[in-house]
């Protein structure tokens, strides 16, 4: 349903109100951050939060017995909490948060940690050839610590549905055999934008096949519910700097119902405490302002420049052919996030970021980590947006994209 024009008036206001308390970009008013899949500008009261924890409390957690220790350690334990109310864990007791640098770090913990001792002989796990880097390495690193133990493991591939950025789930049905034990898949894609339709990976493999989300572009910018009318997943892995939080931040939120249990990581080693304190208070924010608005934000500003794009001759949007849009549900383009990668097609990517940088506005331009072969992506630029980015960002960087197309650069 489109918002009436009252509801439009509303969420612009809600959003300038937002943008305000983003001290990097208010103070930088020439430029335009466009670069969030990246990472995330961060609100003032994480800022806040960051210096009230150095200032009052700031020692290790898990040992100590005076009070900065105390509350070091029970931030630690709060932020575990606010992690599984925030994905709305059903069942809190039995599941587990294990702080991580990020999606990276979170994707080998599964691997190494839990992968290893779940497989056996002749398991198959699934994972998509041309998701992140992050979210296939570890498992063909969990494949060849388990080929040393003499454990023989197959990884196949979950084809991707040519020129449509999205999962092939007609040949999913052939790729999952009574062997599949694992699957590893994208929630948002980081070159398509697209929502990857969790729901239809678990109809395709059955009720008891643990899936792990790589949730690194969703977390924070839409509602993530890890309820069972929701996201039937095992494993929730994403960036604390994706969301609002300190760089070298990040979670794995494991149900802990399918397979052995993920220990929540004990008090080993020195956590990343002021991470976890701007983890929480970004957590806060974000549900404070709501993730589902946040979404219909960032939905439309990318929905502006597809359309703008669209009329310009020179572009090419990547992933937005869907050849199979009655199959997999919703074609792509409707469920395009805040993530929108062309190329234009004289102007290699690395040329067009620096022009386009010229013009005050920070895209990234070169091959996004993407594993798998797609000549198309390494000439590609991409457009990230978070809720300060503004429609008035959009129609700028439309007019210069229009001024290459008809060549006046
Ligand atoms: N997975 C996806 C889908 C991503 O977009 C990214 C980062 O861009 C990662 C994983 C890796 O995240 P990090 O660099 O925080 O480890």
């Amino acid at each position: 349903m489109r918002p009436c024009h009252g509801d439009e008036e509303a969420l612009a206001d809600w959003q300038r109100g937002l943008r305000e308390q983003f001290p990097i970009i208010t103070t930088h008013p020439g430029l335009a951050y466009l670069d969030s899949a990246a990472t995330a500008q961060k609100p003032r009261s994480v800022l806040q939060a960051v210096q009230a924890y150095l200032t009052t409390s700031n020692a290790n957690a898990g040992r100590g017995t005076y009070p900065w220790a105390n509350r070091t350690t029970e931030l630690v334990e709060r932020t575990r909490r606010r992690v599984k109310d925030f994905l709305g864990d059903p069942d809190p007791r039995r599941s587990a948060v294990h702080f991580t640098s990020g999606t990276t770090e979170g994707l080998r913990v599964i691997a190494r940690d839990w992968l290893t001792s779940f497989l056996s002989d002749g398991d198959e796990i699934l994972v998509p050839f041309a998701d992140h880097r992050a979210n296939l390495e570890p498992w063909l690193e969990a494949q060849r610590l388990l080929a040393d133990r003499g454990t023989d493991v197959r990884v196949r591939a979950l084809p991707y549905q040519a020129g449509s950025g999205d999962y092939d789930h007609r040949a999913l049905a052939r790729t999952v055999g009574p062997r599949t034990r694992f699957v590893a898949v994208t929630h948002l894609h980081h070159v398509y934008g697209g929502d990857m339709n969790v729901q239809r990976i678990r109809a395709a493999v059955g009720p008891d096949v643990p899936i792990c989300l790589d949730a690194a572009q969703s977390v924070g910018h839409l509602p993530v519910s890890v309820a069972e009318s929701a996201l039937d997943v095992d494993f929730v892995v994403f960036s604390g700097h994706k969301a609002l939080a300190l760089p070298g931040t990040g979670a794995v939120w494991a149900r802990n119902t399918r397979g052995p249990v993920l220990e929540p990581g004990g008090w080993q080693g020195t956590p990343n405490t002021v991470g976890i304190a701007s983890l929480e208070a970004a957590l806060d924010w974000l549900e404070a302002a709501g993730t589902e608005r946040i979404a219909r934000w960032t939905v439309a500003l990318a929905a502006r420049l597809t359309d703008g794009l669209r009329h310009l001759d020179s572009y090419e949007i990547l992933g937005c052919q869907s050849s199979l849009a009655g199959d997999s549900g919703q074609p792509l383009q409707q469920r395009r996030h805040g993530i929108v990668t062309f190329r234009h097609r004289g102007i290699p990517s690395d040329d067009l970021g620096f022009i386009l940088f010229s013009e005050g506005f920070m895209v990234r331009a070169d091959s996004l980590c993407q594993a798998g072969a797609d000549e198309k992506k390494d000439g590609s630029v991409r457009v990230s947006l978070h809720v300060y980015n503004t429609v008035d960002e959009i129609e700028r960087l439309l007019a210069v994209l229009a001024s290459l197309d008809r060549g006046l650069h």
